[in-house]
């Protein structure tokens, strides 16, 4: 990320606390659009990426099993999908669970569209009807970006046996920027390891401190499956190359934590640590 750019997003920040606008600088070409809950078009060298596609429209899925009984996504598409799914030249998805991938993704992504995503998850992608797939074991170069996987935890102990399977975090590395997304990943060794190893510049967050609520034979009531606010903090600290964007929140009913809530606890931390973690609202563009 060139500095001066860092240098305008934080400002931004700074004068936006939290209350977010549309901010787009058209001569640098990477850029991110959040969209909701854990979709993302990022564009890396004029490439557009669509992650974790959830496009179906506000309740039209049944809740994830052992929480409350809201009906996803809680919240509506602030774009067209039509317009989302147009302009995607890729998707990447980090694992295949509904909150990541969902029914209308399934059903409206082109089947021949660039597909990357963890070997796992390929069979379920071909049954799916998906042709072009890009399963990525370690790394993988497209249009000069190198595209590397790292195994994750999706919550502390986890094996990757079904039926939770298993999580991965990616890196896009473009020239001198290096953009990770953290996947569902809870802040253990791997994770750790996978930022120190990446220096990244920018870091998307998946956090909303997803848990069961209910008794269950999957995982323990109250752990959780996603980042929490207290680990974002820590690797805000850990990471002080990087700019995080903190996503997963809002729209899944299993997920505790609130966009509201992360800004309130955000304020109460030092002024640069707030600088370092945005939270953008549903169909805002960041300049990266
Ligand atoms: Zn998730």
């Amino acid at each position: 990320m060139k500095k001066s750019y860092q240098l305008l997003l934080v400002i931004l920040t700074v004068i936006s606390a939290c209350q977010t606008t549309n901010r787009t600088r058209k001569e640098n070409t990477t850029k991110l659009q959040y969209v909701r809950q854990a979709t993302v078009l990022l564009e890396v060298n004029s490439k557009k990426i669509l992650i974790d596609p959830v496009l179906s429209d506000k309740g039209a899925q049944d809740p994830i099993p052992f929480s409350n009984e809201k009906r996803i996504p809680m919240n509506d598409l602030p774009i067209l999908k039509d317009r989302i799914i147009e302009q995607a030249d890729a998707v990447l998805i980090t694992h295949y669970h509904p909150d990541h991938f969902d029914a209308d993704a399934e059903k409206l992504l082109p089947k021949d569209i660039l597909i990357f995503c963890q070997p796992f998850d390929v069979e379920k992608l071909k049954s799916k009807g998906f042709t072009n797939l890009q399963s990525i074991e370690q790394v993988v170069n497209w249009s000069e970006i190198s595209i590397k996987r790292y195994e994750a935890h999706h919550h502390e102990g986890a094996t990757g046996a079904m039926p939770f399977g298993e999580s991965s975090s990616f890196s896009l590395t473009f020239k001198k920027d290096t953009i990770f997304i953290t996947g569902d990943a809870v802040l253990d060794g791997l994770l750790k390891n996978a930022l120190k190893s990446e220096k990244p510049t920018c870091i998307i967050a998946n956090t909303g401190e997803c848990t069961f609520s209910k008794q269950n034979p999957v995982l323990k009531p109250g752990k959780h499956m996603t980042l929490t606010k207290e680990e974002l903090l820590k690797i805000a600290i850990e990471n002080k190359k990087a700019i995080l964007i903190a996503i997963h929140m809002d729209a899944i009913n299993h997920c505790g934590l609130t966009k509201e809530e992360l800004c309130l606890f955000l304020k109460e931390q030092e002024k640069s640590i707030q600088n370092k973690i945005l939270i953008p609202n549903e169909g805002e563009v960041l300049q990266l």
